[in-house]
């Protein structure tokens, strides 16, 4: 089915949607996104996703054309264009087209566009089963470099690590930072059960502040469950009761083995099965 994209204030077919050769987005990763879901017609932590996608866009020196609600109105408008009830929106904004050199000076049309598409998840017996990972050598980009908390277009770092995931026959892999505490993987937020307490690693620790991160650390809050943002060694990651990660797209995957180390009991935890049923009432809620 040919999806209509949002591309610049306009719904055009999907086919006719191009970015050009000569923009920074493409040249450079000189842009920014957002991933987001839409649960049953409404879009899920919405003024999150568009503040991040904001702080994102003042991070790399990018000014957006269209001010907050019309970002808002925008992601409403390309899901009742495509008739979506239960879809996955990405939100793009590109440098924009100059010459070929990195300078991003004197670019003043930077393009912005929106795909909704439906949700790629994990294989349903992992959320059930539990999912294995490995650490990657590959560190994440330290926070003085390119900042983890800007959700800029150049993933590669996470690529990399991405890559040593798939060359381990498993589907993700945890960084660790510069100073070799655990950061996050490559498109998800860990966090770890020890002692009834959940952990997961600090702002500071360099990580995408992840909005799913923050629905569980509320959930976990609400609950009574104690929490720590804290900074966690892989020997952490090793000894944990449970352990789970969360993201937009992955919502919250039990990790049974981590280097082959199984995780507690190798079956998903208690309080990994509590936070997944409350984040899927949440969701669902109006
Ligand atoms: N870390 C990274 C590197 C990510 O790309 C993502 C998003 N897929 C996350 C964490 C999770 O963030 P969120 O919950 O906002 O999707």
């Amino acid at each position: 089915m040919s999806r209509l994209i949002w591309f610049n204030g306009q719904l055009i077919p999907a086919a006719e949607a191009r970015v050009g050769v000569y923009d920074h987005g493409v040249l450079y990763g000189d842009g920014i996104f957002e991933g987001i879901r839409q649960y049953h017609g409404r879009v899920f932590e919405k003024s999150a996703h568009v503040r991040r996608f904001f702080d994102s866009a003042k991070g790399i020196r990018l000014a957006v054309p269209y001010t907050a609600s019309q970002v808002d109105a925008a992601l409403e408008e390309t899901l009742a264009a495509n008739n979506l009830q239960d879809s996955y929106l990405r939100l793009v904004a590109t440098r924009g087209i100059n010459d070929l050199g990195i300078s991003p000076t004197n670019v003043t049309n930077p393009c912005v566009f929106i795909i909704a598409d439906s949700i790629q998840m994990y294989p349903a017996e992992l959320y059930r089963d539990g999912m294995p990972i490995v650490t990657a050598t590959t560190i994440r980009s330290h926070p003085n470099s390119l900042s983890p908390k800007i959700k800029s277009l150049n993933y590669l770092n996470n690529i990399a690590a991405k890559w040593e995931a798939l060359d381990a026959g498993v589907r993700e892999a945890v960084m660790l930072n510069h100073l070799g505490y655990v950061c996050e993987c490559t498109a998800d937020n860990i966090f770890i059960v020890r002692h009834g307490e959940l952990a997961t690693p600090c702002e500071e620790s360099g990580i995408l502040v992840g909005i799913t991160r923050g629905v569980v650390l509320n959930l976990a809050r609400a609950g009574g469950i104690p929490i720590a943002e804290t900074n966690l060694t892989r020997h952490d990651l090793y000894i944990a009761d449970e352990c789970f990660i969360t993201g937009t797209g992955a919502e919250i995957v039990p990790i049974t083995s981590i280097d082959r180390r199984t995780i507690g009991t190798g079956k998903p935890g208690p309080i990994t099965q509590r936070l997944i049923a409350a984040f899927q009432k949440k969701v669902r809620e109006p």
